[in-house]
């Protein structure tokens, strides 16, 4: 047998020229333009030439593969060309599930998106006047209207509203706003990682608050924090356990405790909500997760609270409180540099103008989560049938649904799930296929069964599920 030697099999290669003459790769250039194809061709030849570099390739195999190069230059033009950024169907039953992207926006939010983003607007500009206005402006006054009184009970509250991008930043620049070189008192039950890491103690370290740690995991009293009050003393601070519960032996002073201690003592409470929930959750059955309203009327100076949990907005973080203090953290310069675009902004006015209105149904999130178990019963009992028998056993059974997003891990909500298991595929097979699948379907494994929850899969998807569904069992 003849040993070709590389040089000879490089030759073998056709030149990019080449390549680009080919009929199949002139119609992708007419589609995806001259450079776009060049580079692809380029990658493929590359990757050709490091296959004989490695001996990989024979003389035979090189020739195969060269016949085979334009499919691949236009696989590699989809690859190049298609977004990595990707719509999936959520089948978790997670509503704000933060790797999927947390709260989908309504179609109201992204109408006022388009509209914000693709002419000018008056972001910063004042159009009675004629002059230079604050970009603030557009949110603050929904804020108001949304925290100055709820249903009939008119509990006037005095609260302005600043808006930076996420909550990590709101609870970074009011730290570093009101408690700057001095002391910040907090519970050892509090010092939270949140996920994507985010920690209390690193966040407080950057902010350039001392952190004074008091009481134990389990029980924290308001004589611990009294105890450990001094003249460097600036704030005292609640944390939200937005990924866990501590259980058992427990102890924690109420809001109306460490309201009524820093006052007495005339030092500030600052509070990470972490989900800022504008709608009254105990409606859906959850007692427990802290409203925005019951924060302020407890007398807290300052919350904080993400934009795309429980208000179910763009991501965003929001701080809102009494007007001095919120002034100070507005002229902060770091705040300047956590500002938000005009983007998150159209967003999130919309979001808000659908809460004045009541218009609940209109954010996605609050629409997953009021649906009922016959709602989600019915829709699955339709798919199953829509999926038919086949290779899969498909059963539709009870189980939960979780709010998700540092909503209190016990806020859980009945639902009914669609258990898939397949004579052919293990469940993580048939789980990596629906995965795989395009849209991607993103569903729980679960005692060797996959569990389809309805709740996040929008209705318009679920014919998509059923067929996606009939396909991976039949590739
Ligand atoms: C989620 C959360 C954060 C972080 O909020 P992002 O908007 O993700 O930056 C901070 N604190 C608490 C208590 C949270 O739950």
């Amino acid at each position: 047998m003849k040993i070709t030697s590389r040089s000879e099999l490089y030759r073998k290669l056709p030149s990019v020229d080449e390549v680009m003459r080919q009929a199949e790769v002139s119609s992708l250039i007419a589609q995806d333009g001259h450079v776009a194809v060049a580079d692809a061709v380029r990658v493929v030849l590359g990757r050709l030439r490091d296959e004989i570099t490695n001996g990989d390739l024979d003389a035979a195999a090189v020739e195969l593969a060269a016949g085979g190069i334009p499919q691949a230059v236009q696989r590699q033009v989809r690859q190049a060309l298609t977004y990595s950024l990707r719509s999936v169907i959520n089948a978790t039953g997670v509503i704000l599930h933060t790797n999927l992207g947390r709260a989908p926006l309504g179609s109201g939010a992204i109408d006022h998106v388009r509209e914000a983003a693709t002419t000018y607007s008056n972001l910063e500009f004042d159009i009675q006047r004629g002059e230079r206005g604050k970009r603030d402006v557009h949110v603050d006054r929904l804020f108001k209207n949304l925290l100055a009184s709820e249903e009939g009970t008119v509990a006037k509250l005095d609260v302005s509203t600043v808006v930076v991008n996420n909550n990590a930043a709101a609870v970074l620049v009011a730290l570093n706003t009101l408690a700057d070189g001095g002391e910040v008192i907090v519970s050892r039950g509090e010092l939270v990682e949140i996920g994507g890491s985010f920690r209390i103690p690193d966040v407080m370290s950057k902010s350039g608050g001392i952190l004074r740690e008091v009481g134990t995991t389990n029980r924290t009293r308001t004589a611990d924090y009294e105890r450990a009050i001094t003249d460097r003393t600036r704030l005292l601070l609640r944390v939200h356990r937005s990924n866990f519960q501590i259980t058992g032996f427990t102890e924690q002073p109420s809001l109306g405790e460490l309201v009524d201690l820093g006052r007495r003592r005339n030092i500030p409470v600052l509070e990470d909500l972490g989900s800022g929930a504008f709608f009254d959750l105990r409606l859906l059955g959850i007692a427990g997760e802290p409203g925005v309203l019951d924060s302020l009327r407890a007398g807290v100076d300052v919350i904080t609270y993400s934009g795309d949990k429980l208000l179910g907005g763009p991501q965003a973080g929001i701080v809102s409180g009494r007007p001095e203090l919120v002034a100070r953290i507005r002229s902060n310069p770091l705040f300047r540099a956590l500002r938000v675009d005009k983007l998150t902004y159209a967003a999130l006015e919309a979001t808000l103008l659908a809460y004045v209105k009541r218009d609940y149904d209109s954010i996605p999130a609050l629409r997953m989560m009021i649906l009922t178990r016959e709602q989600i019963r019915e829709r699955a009992q339709s798919l199953a049938a829509d999926v038919g028998s086949g290779d899969l056993v498909v059963e539709v059974i009870d189980g939960e649904s979780v709010i998700g997003g540092g909503a209190a891990p016990s806020s859980i909500l009945p639902t009914s799930l669609i258990a898939i298991t397949s004579k052919q595929f293990s469940a993580d097979e048939l789980a990596t296929r629906l995965r795989t699948s395009d849209p991607p379907v993103i569903a729980r494994v679960e005692d060797g069964r996959v569990l389809l929850d309805l709740r996040t899969v929008y209705p318009e998807q679920d014919h998509n599920v059923a067929t996606i569904l009939r396909s991976v069992c039949s590739s």
